[in-house]
């Protein structure tokens, strides 16, 4: 049985960054130079990264999402994958990116034992592409797409930040890709996460919004369930669409009551919620000798001190650390 916080939700998920490194600096979420990378000896070994879900399976954690950084920079991914997807307990087993070195990888991922992926994509116009994403090409992405689906590594679930002013013209556009490609689009608001990101409360489009340019466009949004491993979004259809059409609210939704999960940063902290600074230490821990029943015990605190709701509303910090050293 996965465990339940204080709060009495259920966490079953684990999200583990495996780098604070990325490929690309999209202009929300990094400064140009990058942010101070974590020396490779700061970083966890995947022998440790499994270890710590090891214990979390052990626990009672079914789910695990790698992300970073961009995943896919960290040498080895696939043989990573193996050592998790052996783990008893962990049934679904996936990867965030942000799509454009998944050409090369994703049959390599699939076979050892990745079973999705969620890819970021803020925009479908090739220019916008390169521009917020400061260098990246969307041909490498449409690749990766391709790759994605020839390995099976499916349902694609498409993940894009609204920033208003940079790609708030793109909403219509992704929208109807859940008509004409049975395409899963997840719409995020832009969170301030970082300092040093450039975030600014009337870039953050609310969810609202998004929704109802869209019925503006295509008509009424139906309420579905979501696509296999859906998290606290929350999915509808547009009439005819096979795709759905998903809203990650953290800054409009005051409160956090179908919070699943827990997060591992690379250089080993446990982070019990995204939007609060406060981390437990596993890498002492593990380069300690720490074994499994210490891990598990850490795991089991951080669960418990999961707070009820993020306190955005209350100050609109900048938070310490960006969402790719997070892990987003
Ligand atoms: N490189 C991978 C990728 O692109 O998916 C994984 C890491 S990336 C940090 C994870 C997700 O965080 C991306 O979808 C990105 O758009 C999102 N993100 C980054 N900064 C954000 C912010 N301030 N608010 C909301 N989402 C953000």
């Amino acid at each position: 049985m996965p465990p339940r916080d204080s709060f009495g939700r259920t966490i079953d998920y684990l999200r583990v960054s495996v780098t604070d490194r990325c490929n690309l600096r999209c202009i929300y979420c990094m400064p140009p130079a990058g942010v101070e990378k974590r020396s490779h000896r700061e970083v966890l070994r995947y022998e440790e990264l499994a270890l710590i879900v090891r214990a979390a399976a052990e626990i009672g954690i079914t789910k695990v999402r790698l992300t970073g950084g961009e995943p896919l920079v960290r040498l080895g991914l696939p043989e990573f994958v193996r050592m998790i997807a052996s783990i008893p307990g962990i049934d679904d087993l996936s990867m965030t990116t942000n799509g454009t070195l998944l050409a090369g990888q994703a049959a390599a991922l699939a076979e050892a034992g990745l079973h999705r992926v969620n890819i970021s994509l803020d925009t479908l116009d090739p220019e916008r592409f390169a521009s917020m994403t400061r260098w990246g090409s969307l041909d490498d992405v449409w690749a990766g797409i391709a790759a994605a689906r020839a390995a099976g590594l499916t349902p694609i679930k498409f993940n894009v930040v609204v920033i208003r002013g940079l790609n708030n013209d793109q909403i219509t556009g992704f929208a109807r890709k859940t008509l004409t490609d049975g395409w899963h689009v997840r719409f995020i608001e832009w969170m301030p996460i970082g300092s040093d990101t450039g975030w600014v409360p009337e870039g953050a489009v609310p969810s609202a919004e998004v929704r109802s340019e869209i019925e503006r466009e295509f008509g009424p949004l139906h309420p579905v369930g979501g696509p296999e491993g859906s998290g606290p979004s929350r999915y509808y259809q547009l009439g005819g669409a096979e795709g759905t059409i998903g809203f990650i609210s953290a800054l409009s939704a005051h409160c956090c009551p179908s919070c699943n999960r827990l997060r591992v940063t690379a250089d080993g902290r446990l982070r019990p919620c995204l939007l609060d600074d406060h981390e437990f230490d596993l890498r002492v821990g593990l380069r300690q000798g720490a074994g499994l029943d210490t891990i598990k015990n850490l795991l089991t605190q951080a669960i418990q001190s999961k707070p009820s709701c993020h306190h955005l509303h209350e100050a609109l910090p900048p938070h310490g650390r960006t969402m790719a050293q997070i892990g987003g």
